[in-house]
């Protein structure tokens, strides 16, 4: 007894502190917790030639169509921004225009982006070209003109496409060679999926799953706490057959490129849309699809074209020592996965294996 008067004062500071950090721990945790009832909307179009799909979740239902108009309209900006295929976008302007050697004025963020796809593009090891255009435009996989261009062709246009040739300054950038051109074909859709983010946090909806082309975007939750759920296109299947799912969390842009996505067959070839940059040709890696998780869509993006050009071992390299997570589906039907996806991805699609990666 003498000891506890003795220590009275303490003792009761003790279990004051016990007290207080479990209350603390309680009123976190039941704040974690939502569980609230939340409503969704589908609403599909089109943007960059490409099929959008907003699945948009919030506890009314009717904020939705709003919000499902103000994505388009970003996404319509972004088009009239960076599309070749729009007449006047700032893209297609300085593809046009520009005088070899002399600077060329360009907005902030088209030179924000190209920034980080010129720092994607030596981190690659020029794997990502940011002004392959010359040789896409000699393809027509873009177009819809599709032809085998003669090698002839091919390294002539090569040679337009020479990223030492292109530099970037505070306010424009400069091509030193005549007929360059830029190319937003694999980082668009990424960075239209950066840009739609930010359109979704001021916005009424809570949760969203933006599908733009092969990148989604993955927003918010659905109210019950837990993550979403994303299927993953099997590259031998339909359009819609899924690979596998993969569980992320709302701060998430999935992008996959692959050889089934923009691809004509001609002699018994099939000759796909992503390029490799050093020969001009349809990337040969070995790889059929690549696909990149990561919060910076643009980079997703690129990445998942840039990874496909340098086959698996590049790519899980670079995915380790990057800290970046990928699902990579090779020719002859093996799925591998970097490490923080072994307990989050799941195989569905029959006639695939599910490898340990061992190098
Ligand atoms: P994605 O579907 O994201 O892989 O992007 C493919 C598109 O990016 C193509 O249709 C081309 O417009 C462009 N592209 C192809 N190969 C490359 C490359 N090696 N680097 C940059 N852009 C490329
Ligand atoms: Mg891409």
């Amino acid at each position: 007894m003498r000891f506890l008067a003795r220590y009275r004062h303490i003792i009761t500071a003790i279990i004051t502190f016990l007290l207080f950090a479990f209350l603390v721990f309680v009123g976190v945790k039941s704040k974690d917790i939502k569980n609230v009832n939340l409503k969704s909307n589908v609403y599909a179009g089109n943007a960059f030639g490409t099929a959008i799909k907003k699945t948009l979740y919030a506890e009314d239902k009717s904020v939705l169509g709003k919000v499902s108009d103000d994505i388009d309209k970003e996404l319509k900006d972004i088009e009239n921004q960076l599309s070749v295929r729009v007449a006047d976008s700032e893209v297609t302007m300085l593809n046009r225009n520009y005088a070899p050697g002399g600077k060329y004025k360009l907005s902030e963020t088209l030179l924000s982006y190209l920034e980080e796809e010129m720092q994607l593009c030596e981190d690659t090891k020029g794997a990502y070209n940011p002004c392959i255009r010359p040789i896409t435009n000699l393809w027509g996989i873009e177009d819809g003109e599709t032809t085998v261009p003669s090698d002839e062709s091919i390294q002539k246009a090569l040679s337009y496409c020479n990223t030492d040739n292109m530099e970037l300054c505070e306010d424009g950038i400069i091509f030193q060679e005549a007929n360059m051109m830029l190319d937003f074909g694999a980082t668009g859709k990424g960075l239209a999926c950066d840009r739609v983010r930010k359109v979704l946090e001021t916005s009424e909806a809570d949760g969203a799953v933006i599908s733009i082309g092969g990148s989604i975007c993955v927003y918010g939750d659905k109210g019950d706490n837990k993550p979403w759920h994303i299927g993953i296109q099997d590259p031998r299947g339909e359009e819609g057959d899924v690979l596998g799912i993969v569980d992320v969390d709302g701060t998430m842009t999935i992008s996959t490129s692959g050889d089934y996505e923009k691809y004509f067959e001609a002699d018994g070839v099939r000759y796909h849309h992503i390029i490799d940059p050093n020969t001009g040709y349809p990337a040969d890696s070995g790889l059929i699809s690549v696909t990149v998780i990561c919060e910076n869509g643009l980079l997703s993006d690129g990445l998942s074209t840039a990874c496909f050009v340098m086959g698996l071992d590049d790519a899980m390299e670079y995915a380790k020592s990057h800290e970046v997570d990928m699902i990579f589906v090779t020719k002859d039907k093996k799925v591998y996965v970097t490490d923080g996806l072994k307990k989050t991805f799941r195989l569905t699609a029959e006639g695939y294996t599910l490898e340990k990666y061992a190098k």
